[in-house]
């Protein structure tokens, strides 16, 4: 790879180890045209799946969530950066999880974020994505919100 320090087209690797519990490759190179040295981590890049209840999978993709949290809020307005955090975390726990990580997971995250922010929100998401069994689990809802 090319140099940070002065671009030189071709760095010499020195010194090769794993790190990051072994997911991760550790290098030392140095530039032969002006004998800076640096390190490059060099680690797997899978693509992310989400698996579904039925047990299939899709493609992890950020704005399907987004997209999934707008249409449960059927136009409501929540606080502006809501959202984008509870995205943040989504990926955040996506990327732990990876290579598949469960819808459950990511609706568990998307409520825990909506509960703090929006109780409607909230409760417009679960009526939505948890499996209520009718209005009777809703009140509970409700009633443990007022708590
Ligand atoms: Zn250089």
């Amino acid at each position: 790879m090319r140099c940070p320090y002065c671009a030189a087209e071709d760095t010499r690797v020195i010194d090769s180890r794993p790190a990051g519990e072994g997911r991760e490759v550790r290098r030392r190179r140095t530039c032969p045209s002006c004998d800076q040295r640096f390190t490059t981590y060099e680690r797997a890049q899978l693509p992310l799946l989400v698996r579904k209840r039925d047990g299939s999978t899709d493609p992890f993709l950020l704005d399907k969530v987004r997209g999934g949290i707008e249409r449960a809020l059927g136009g409501r307005e929540i606080p502006a950066g809501v959202i984008d955090e509870i995205l943040d975390q989504v990926e955040a726990a996506a990327n732990e999880a990876a290579p598949v990580v469960a819808s459950e997971e990511i609706g568990r995250i998307v409520l825990d974020g909506l509960k703090r922010a929006d109780e409607v929100a909230y409760l417009r998401f679960a009526s939505v994505y948890k499996d209520f069994q009718g209005a009777e689990d809703f009140e509970k809802e409700m009633a443990s919100l007022e708590d």
